[in-house]
């Protein structure tokens, strides 16, 4: 019969194990925008309205500052991935500390040093 510390020990492993998948990372968030420019005759003026766009900015904050850049589709395309991926990092590594926490209140509980075993 596996241990409860030896069950947090499997399932930590295997979050680790996720963790070294995980491809390029990026902070911050992506948003599209459409815009319309206003100009008389413009197809974003017309019925139904054409928009113009979408344009993709990528944000995230720098020293407490927001830093915003205009990315391409194929670079947003880029961007939303790593953007997932360091969501998904993040909640592999919460999911890692309470697994950590749980552990070591199993741990805390024990002796601080194991008991000699009895001698027959
Ligand atoms: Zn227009």
């Amino acid at each position: 019969m596996p241990t409860r510390l030896d069950i947090y020990e499997r399932k930590y492993r295997a979050l680790a194990a996720e963790l070294a998948e995980i491809g390029f990372i990026s902070p911050g968030s992506l948003v599209s925008r459409t815009t319309s420019c206003g100009k008389q005759g413009c197809r974003c003026g017309g019925d139904p309205p054409q928009r113009h766009g979408p344009y993709y900015q990528w944000s995230r904050a720098i020293a407490g500052k927001t830093v915003s850049r205009r990315l391409n589709e194929r670079e947003a395309d880029l961007y939303r991935d790593w953007i997932a991926n360091k969501r998904r990092l993040e909640r592999i590594v919460t999911e890692m500390e309470k697994i950590s926490a749980a552990a070591g209140e199993i741990l805390l509980r024990q002796p601080a040093t194991p008991k000699p075993p009895g001698r027959a």
